[in-house]
């Protein structure tokens, strides 16, 4: 029997893909290692379409895998930008509560942003708020200074170069359609052709799921898509906003609600909302996949799911169509923003496991079997995380595959 072509392939050349060969890379210098990305050009999805933040790590349940990941990674990623003359800014954010009933909420955030680790973390009364963004309007806020923003892509042109320096190699316009598992050695194929590998870490985002499945794996989640649609302010408008406006989430989603953000090259953009996608590159809602959303309709968690949340779905459908509710959501962080100050700009879909009991999986979820690790949940704020993420799946993979 030959041996494997590769010890180890990494399925998906998003920001975690990247980062997690690269992690493996550098724990082991010596490994034959192939990345496989479907389209002609990395991070061409959630990596690509995303907010562009640097998040502190408040939101996320102190001991969580995301809590630590993004404390962490939030760190490397600025060293790694520094390094390597990434754009970025330690812009800080605002999380604003603008009604009686989120104060409480904003409470419990900036607890949780204590028990975290955040550092300089503040709670504003109105005087401060507007100190910080003269255009906001809150009843109180908290402020994480450690918040920023990012040029991913930049991030993403990095990784990929060292990973190349560290011997490893890229294939583009590899999609795997199947994965056939044999003893010591698992035959991958991809559309240039079978790969033989000794184990591979499985990071397709939203097809992550999919292509666990191919490899025999049973994951108790499916991933749904969630579209999230942006705004962009126009340049005059750019002025009501300094660095980042957020409101108080709603804490049994994962989603930040619409909010404000600077860009590293000085736009603003307004959003993203979350609605369910017809596709799970569905960009647009004209985008529908049969094939996928039967696949969806058929999981019994996307109906318990729907079951609870039917109500926020239908807001978030009709907000999606109307401006008007779009910029009125905005309005309450900052009221000066008219309707003409925004026009519509692209979207990205997030991948979200929902397990199926309808639960939208709160957590960073890695899923090892034989010869495999899969990484089924891998949201917000994964970007921000990928460093420490990378480290998190080099760390399994040394255990599991005695690399
Ligand atoms: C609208 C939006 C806003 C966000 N904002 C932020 C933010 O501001 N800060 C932050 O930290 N995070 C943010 N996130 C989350 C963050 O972007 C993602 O968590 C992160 O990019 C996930 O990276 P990934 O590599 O897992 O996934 P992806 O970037 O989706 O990469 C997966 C890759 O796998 C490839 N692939 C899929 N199937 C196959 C196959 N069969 N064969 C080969 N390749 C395959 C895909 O083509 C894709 O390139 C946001 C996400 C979205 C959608």
């Amino acid at each position: 029997m030959t041996a494997p072509a590769f010890d180890i392939a990494v399925i998906g050349g998003g920001i975690v893909g990247l980062a997690s060969a690269r992690a493996l890379l550098q724990r082991r210098p010596q490994l034959r290692l192939v990345l496989l990305e479907k389209e002609r050009t990395l991070g061409a999805h959630q990596t690509g379409h995303n907010s562009g933040v640097l998040h502190s790590g408040i939101y996320y349940r102190p001991g969580s895998l995301r809590a630590r990941l993004c404390v962490e990674g939030r760190d490397e990623m600025v060293a790694f930008c520094k390094s390597n003359g990434i754009r970025h800014e330690e812009c800080g954010k605002l999380i604003l509560a603008t009604r009686e009933e989120e104060l409480p909420r904003l409470d419990a955030l900036y607890e949780r942003g204590v028990a975290n680790g955040l550092t300089g973390i503040r709670r504003l009364g109105p005087p401060e708020i507007a100190d910080v963004e003269p255009h906001a309007r809150g009843l109180a806020a908290v402020h994480t200074p450690t918040t920023g923003i990012v040029d991913y892509g930049g991030v993403v042109r990095a990784l990929a170069r060292e990973i190349a320096d560290l011997g490893g190699e890229i294939r583009t316009n590899g999609r795997v359609w199947d994965i056939r598992r044999g003893g010591a050695t698992t035959t991958i194929e991809t559309e240039q052709g079978p790969i033989t590998v000794r184990a591979f870490v499985n990071c397709a985002g939203l097809y992550s799921d999919l292509v666990a499945r191919m490899a025999g794996a049973e994951p108790d989640v499916q991933i749904i898509p969630f579209r999230g649609e942006y705004y962009l302010l126009r340049p005059s408008a750019r002025r009501l906003v300094r660095g980042l406006i957020y409101p108080v989430p709603d804490p049994s989603l994962p989603f930040l609600g619409v909010h404000l953000t600077r860009m590293v090259g000085g736009d603003v953009e307004a959003g993203p909302n979350a609605v369910f996608a017809f596709a799970r590159e569905g960009y647009s809602v004209w985008n529908v996949q049969a094939a996928e959303i039967i696949g969806s309709l058929r999981y019994r968690g996307l109906w318990r799911l729907a079951a609870r949340w039917w109500r926020t779905a239908a807001y978030e459908y009709y907000r999606s169509f109307s401006k008007a509710e779009f910029v009125r959501s905005l309005q309450r962080l900052v009221p000066d923003l008219r309707p003409e100050d925004v026009f519509r700009h692209g979207a990205g879909v997030r991948a979200q496991a929902v397990t199926r009991t309808g639960e939208l999986f709160d957590d960073f979820y890695v899923l090892p079997q034989d010869g495999a690790i899969h990484l089924l949940n891998a949201p917000s704020p994964a970007a921000t995380a990928s460093l420490a993420i990378g480290r998190h799946v080099a760390e399994l993979s040394a255990d599991a595959f005695s690399l």
